[in-house]
């Protein structure tokens, strides 16, 4: 009886190494070789492991997958922000976006098909939950990224990982975990944790939880608001985990020399941005090492909120400065190509939204 491919992208390297000994019967430089292809290489495809034997690639070829995503639909936007649609091995659309910023150049991956956690202003949520990203595939939009990067702009590289696209990558903690070990590998991506940051609306358990993981990503909150009254409203998931809660895990959360926490704060007009919500916000983050950023909302057609005002965007600001916050305002990028902050839904063309399925909460 045939078995299941091995999704070798979704291995890590120890697995990998012992995949190769135990399975194909090859000392550990192999294995060390394979995950080279595989993680460093990005190859597509078995037979651009040259240094392997054909006889060997042809036993690979039996036994695992390159499964790796296809790349559907690249757009790029007037502010040079890329956004590829990415289709998986079961047919799901995914988004990750490439942001150029300076001699930055920050991807934005996805962790989940769709979402589960129904905050009110995102379009990702409209979607409804899909299923988990396993860490093959997290991990494969990177690779998916560097080589479209590698074709458009030779010489570049991705510098930052965020964690912010579709999905809750702290609902999918395991998946997400093992694709940070990953992607830091250092004979692989070797991406540096100090420059990968994990967005969550704030799921305690596993804040508490990754606070306890050995090798720890930066850390970005999506508050969105300052009271449980707001933010019970727009974030379902506040009426699991108080805004109290919440703040009291990320105090507890170690932060490194010079780091700090990030705090979102989508900017919704009329709901969350007074200057008494400014300076509330203020009060309820004194003492933590942060900063806060901004995000006026932006809009699509699935949710009934504006965008607030320039004047009120930089009165909102200006509170929370006032207040000691350091308070930054996020210019958003690729609206134009509905690659900003919530604004992933995986559309087509002109497209309204069709849900996935039935939620799992
Ligand atoms: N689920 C995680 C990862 C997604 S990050 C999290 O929520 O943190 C996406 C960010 O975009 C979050 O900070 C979210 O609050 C913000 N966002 C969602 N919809 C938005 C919109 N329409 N305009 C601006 N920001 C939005």
């Amino acid at each position: 009886m045939a078995t299941e491919p091995i999704d070798l992208r979704a291995l890590d390297f120890a697995e990998t190494v012992a995949f190769a000994r135990d399975q194909l019967g090859q000392p550990d430089y192999r294995g060390e070789q394979i995950w080279r292809w595989v993680h460093r290489a990005g190859v597509c495809d078995l037979d651009q492991m040259t240094n392997l034997s054909k006889e060997l690639r042809a036993q690979l070829a039996s036994r695992v997958s390159l499964g790796h995503l296809r790349v559907d639909r690249v757009q790029t936007s007037r502010d040079g922000t890329r956004k590829m649609r990415l289709l998986t091995r079961d047919h799901h659309a995914i988004e990750s976006v490439l942001i150029p910023d300076g001699d930055k150049l920050t991807q934005c991956i996805s962790s989940q098909v769709g979402c589960a956690l129904d905050c009110q202003f995102c379009a990702t949520a409209k979607l409804g939950f899909g299923r988990h990203l396993d860490a093959g595939e997290i991990a494969d939009q990177i690779y998916r990224g560097r080589a479209l990067v590698a074709e458009v702009e030779p010489g570049r590289r991705i510098t930052n990982v965020v964690y912010m696209g579709m999905g809750e990558p702290l609902h999918n903690y395991d998946q997400v975990i093992r694709s940070l070990r990953i992607l830091t590998h250092e004979l692989g991506a070797n991406l540096s944790y100090r420059r990968i940051t994990v967005s969550t609306v704030g799921l305690v358990p596993g804040i508490r939880k990754l606070a306890t993981e050995p090798m720890r990503p930066n850390l970005a909150i999506s508050l969105n608001a300052a009271s449980d009254r707001v933010r019970d409203r727009i974030m379902p998931i506040n009426r699991k985990y108080t805004i109290a809660e919440l703040i009291a895990a990320v105090r507890a959360y170690p932060l490194e020399r010079r780091r700090r926490v990030t705090f979102e704060y989508v900017l919704l007009a009329g709901v969350n941005d007074s200057r008494a919500d400014a300076a509330e916000l203020a009060r309820v983050l004194r003492g933590i090492r942060c900063k806060l950023n901004i995000i006026p909302w932006n809009p699509h057609p699935e949710a009934p909120y504006r965008r607030p005002d320039d004047r009120a965007i930089a009165a909102f600001q200006a509170e929370a400065k006032r207040h000691g916050l350091p308070t930054y305002l996020r210019t958003p990028r690729g609206d134009d190509i509905d690659a900003a902050c919530g604004q992933l839904a995986a559309r087509q063309d002109g497209q309204t939204l069709v849900r996935l399925g039935k939620s799992t909460r």
